[in-house]
Parts: structure tokens; C-alpha cells; sequence
């Protein structure tokens, strides 16, 4: 019995919308917004006659809080869903803040320039104060608690997968699974085969500027900083098959850090192939990833933008993608004084998403647990005034939600441990 307002149409969105329409007893009315609106036009129209659910759609400049708020406004939706892109996260917040609704999104906060004087002198600050250098951290949108606490609303913050579902697998294992948690590997591995030699799952610009980054990790109470890429790992994953690894700095580790008490280490590795990272570290060489804008031929464009314009969009890696992917935690600690190991894991299929909303696994493990999220919040599941990460809410009902609506949990006692 809900009017939500979607902000954005690209791949994950798409996903969202559809399994929103799923679920027509709660999604009873949606509006797609976005940048491009005849992206939302042609998804309503697919839509339209296979879902009870009451679509429209409009245009916004979601970089515009004014526009978000007249949109609001005019809509008078329960929850704004975010997911157009980490840019847009803080002027999202301002509006439903000065409109009285409740919030989420799929990825924490990042500027669009980095190199942006006033941006700058946080940021540096930032790597200072907290030790790790990543262009994306949730200080941003944490800054913003008491306004939300105040005003009565709730914003929750990255429900995709990784961030998101991995932190709900944390808040299970320690509810059900540990009296303590000494260390967590969140694994990502992404087993699909599209046949370019170099493509990225999800936005292209978010993508290369989260994997080229410095890594990093959580142990003994700091972090611990090493060049992209330099820690590397093999590991077996079922379904897959031997994958290698590598060691990146994660948002979900930041906050895990702060909420899972007396955790001693907490690693995130994500599967690459040496194809993806030769041509990242070439493209990376000659500036092809920069976001800092360089003047060509009298014209302004921004590196990575352009670079964004060549590759294929994510979008359409759908029907060409084969294969697997496999992301879970593994947990070591203790329950009733004895030591214990524990990992908790879902296996998605490119093939099977495609079939079913016309989408690879990617954009299908963020768009399920972003509808998953928004159930929560829309049900009175999830309903503290404040802004929170995902671990801490109650994992079950969420837990239940993504089981049910495609995305089932796996569970294993005796997991190879990552060394
Ligand atoms: P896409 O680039 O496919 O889609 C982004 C959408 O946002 C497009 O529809 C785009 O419009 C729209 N948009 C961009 N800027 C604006 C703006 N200023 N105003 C209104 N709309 C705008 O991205 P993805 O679908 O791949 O990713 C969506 C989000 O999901 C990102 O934040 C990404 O970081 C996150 N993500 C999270 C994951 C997780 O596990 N937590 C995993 C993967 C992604 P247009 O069509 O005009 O370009």
C-alpha cells in the first residue's frame, strides 16, 4: 500500500523496478525518475499489463535538490529510492529531508571531482584522521544522522549486495551463529564470461575508480593501507571454480568496523582476471581514468567520462553473459567458549537473471536487495529514526526477503579459510 518515488533507470534500477513489481501489495504505485526520462518511459511500457503495480514516470536532475523536492512534492511519495549514482546521494538526502521522507540508496556518498578544491581539503583531512585513502567513505551521509533522528525519518544506507547483503550475513552470524566475531573475508567473485575483452559490470566510472584505488583493510583497531592489487589470493569458490582474488578497500568494511564488537580483522577481496587488470593499469597509465577535467579542442571532457562513452554500458552485457557469481562471508570466533568457522554465501546465475528480467547477475545481486531494503522500511520492518547501514537492522526478515525473492542464502561449517 505504498507510492515510492525511484530515482534512476539504468542497470541496477531496472532490476529494482521489476522485482518491485513482484511484490504489487506493497509497491502499489512507483515513479521511475531519471536523468534520460525515455529510459523510464520504455521500461514503464514494458512493464505495463504484466504488474498491478500503477507506474510513472518523469525527469529529474537529481544533482538539482531543488528539482528532487519539486518532484517529491508533486509525487508525495513514502520512500525516495536511490539509485542513480553515488553523486547524487547528499542532494537525495537534503530533499527528502526538506520534504519529511524516508531514504535509501545502494553506495555511499563520493564526489564527482576529486580534485575539487573545497572536497579536497575534507578529503585530505580524512585520509589523515582515519588512515585510508579511498574516494568514497560514509562520513558524508553519517553526518547527517541527527538531522534525520530529529525530523523522525530513517535513511538506510547501501543495500545492494556488497555493501548491503554481506552486512546483513554479519548481523546474522553474530545473532545467530558467534558470541564473538574475531575476523570477517567478505569474498566477491564474479564468475561470468561476456566476452569482451574489457567491460565493466556496473557503471563504468564508479567501477574503475572503486578497483583503482589503494586497498585496504581493518585489523587490530586501524587500517592498514597497501597499493591497489598488491595482495593476492586464490580461492575455490562453488560453482565457480579456482578464481584469482585481490585485497581492495571496501565501504562496508568501514562501517562493519564500528558495529561488530571486537572484531580483530575484516578483509574484502573481489575476483579479477588478468585481461580486466591489464587493461585497467594500461588505461590507468595514460590518465584514462582521471576525473579531472582536461580541455580538448576547446572542449572540456573529463577522462573517465569519455573512456565511459566507449565501453560497452553494463546494461547490455545481459544476453551475452555465461557463468556465475558467488559472494558471501566468512566468519572465525567463538560460540559457547569454543572456536568456530562459518560461511554464509549466495550463488547467482548471469543466465537464469536474463532470463527472468532481461539482466546480468550483477545488476540483479544490487536491484533484489535495494527492493528487499525498501520492503523493509515500506512493511515497518525497519523503522528507527536515524541513518544506518544495513547490519544494523534485524537481519531475519531481510534475510527472508532476498531468500524468497531470488537471492537464497547459503550456509557452510567448514569453509576453506582464506590464509
Ligand atoms: P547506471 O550507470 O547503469 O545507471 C545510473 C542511472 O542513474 C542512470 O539511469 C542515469 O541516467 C541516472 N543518473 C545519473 N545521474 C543522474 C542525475 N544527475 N539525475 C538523475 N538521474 C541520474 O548505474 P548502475 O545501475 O550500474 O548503478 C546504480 C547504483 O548502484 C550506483 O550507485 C552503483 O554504485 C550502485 N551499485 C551498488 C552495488 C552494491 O552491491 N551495493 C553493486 C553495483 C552497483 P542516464 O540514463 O541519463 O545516464
Amino acid at each position: 500500500m505504498s507510492r515510492v518515488l525511484i530515482i534512476g533507470c539504468g542497470g541496477v534500477a531496472s532490476v529494482a523496478i521489476q522485482k518491485c513489481c513482484q511484490v504489487s501489495e506493497v509497491f502499489t504505485e512507483i515513479c521511475i525518475a531519471s536523468r534520460t526520462k525515455s529510459k523510464c518511459d520504455a521500461l514503464a511500457a514494458k512493464l505495463e499489463g504484466n504488474t498491478s503495480t500503477k507506474i510513472t514516470t518523469a525527469q529529474v536532475d537529481a544533482d538539482k535538490t531543488e528539482e528532487v523536492i519539486a518532484l517529491i512534492k508533486n509525487y508525495k511519495p513514502e520512500l525516495v529510492m536511490n539509485i542513480a549514482l553515488p553523486y547524487q546521494d547528499l542532494t537525495i538526502m537534503d530533499a527528502c529531508l526538506a520534504c519529511g521522507i524516508n531514504y535509501m540508496d545502494t553506495a555511499n556518498y563520493e564526489p564527482e571531482d576529486i580534485n575539487e578544491p573545497n572536497w579536497r581539503a575534507i578529503y585530505d583531512k580524512r585520509c589523515k584522521e582515519e588512515g585510508f585513502s579511498a574516494y568514497f567513505d560514509y562520513s558524508w551521509q553519517w553526518a547527517y544522522r541527527k538531522k534525520f533522528e530529529d525530523a523522525g525519518l530513517t535513511a538506510l544506507l547501501g543495500s545492494g549486495f556488497d555493501p548491503g547483503v554481506t552486512q546483513a550475513y554479519c548481523a546474522y552470524a553474530l545473532k545467530h551463529e558467534f558470541d564473538q566475531i574475531d575476523t570477517i573475508d567478505i569474498l566477491d567473485c564474479n564468475g561470468g564470461d561476456h566476452g569482451y575483452p574489457f567491460a565493466t559490470n556496473f557503471n563504468p566510472e564508479i567501477n574503475l575508480r572503486e578497483v583503482s584505488a589503494p586497498g585496504s583493510y581493518w585489523e587490530n583497531g586501524h587500517w592498514v593501507e597497501i597499493p591497489a592489487m598488491s595482495i593476492k589470493r586464490e580461492y575455490n569458490f562453488e560453482e565457480v571454480g579456482q578464481k584469482d582474488m585481490y585485497l581492495l578497500h571496501h565501504e562496508e568494511i568501514e562501517s562493519l568496523a564500528k558495529t561488530i564488537p571486537g572484531v580483530k580483522r575484516i578483509r574484502f577481496f573481489m575476483t579479477f582476471g588478468q585481461s580486466y587488470l591489464d587493461h585497467m593499469r594500461c588505461l590507468e597509465n595514460v590518465g584514462m581514468l582521471s576525473t579531472t577535467p582536461i580541455n580538448y579542442e576547446g572542449k572540456e571532457i573529463v577522462p573517465i567520462q569519455f573512456l565511459k562513452a566507449l565501453l560497452p554500458d553494463p546494461a547490455t552485457l545481459g544476453p551475452r553473459t555465461k557463468g556465475k557469481t558467488n559472494i558471501g562471508c566468512i566468519f572465525t570466533g567463538t560460540k559457547d567458549g569454543k572456536p568456530k568457522t562459518y560461511y554464509i554465501y549466495n550463488i547467482c546465475d548471469h543466465e537464469e537473471c536474463y532470463k527472468e528480467v532481461e539482466s546480468q547477475a550483477i545488476s540483479y545481486t544490487t536491484g533484489v536487495p535495494a527492493m528487499c531494503g525498501a520492503l523493509m522500511l515500506l512493511t515497518g520492518k525497519w523503522n528507527k529514526a536515524g541513518v544506518y547501514t544495513v547490519e544494523e537492522f534485524d537481519p531475519d526478515p531481510y534475510i527472508e526477503a532476498l531468500d524468497k525473492y531470488g537471492l537464497p542464502h547459503r550456509e557452510s561449517y567448514s569453509p576453506v579459510l582464506v590464509d
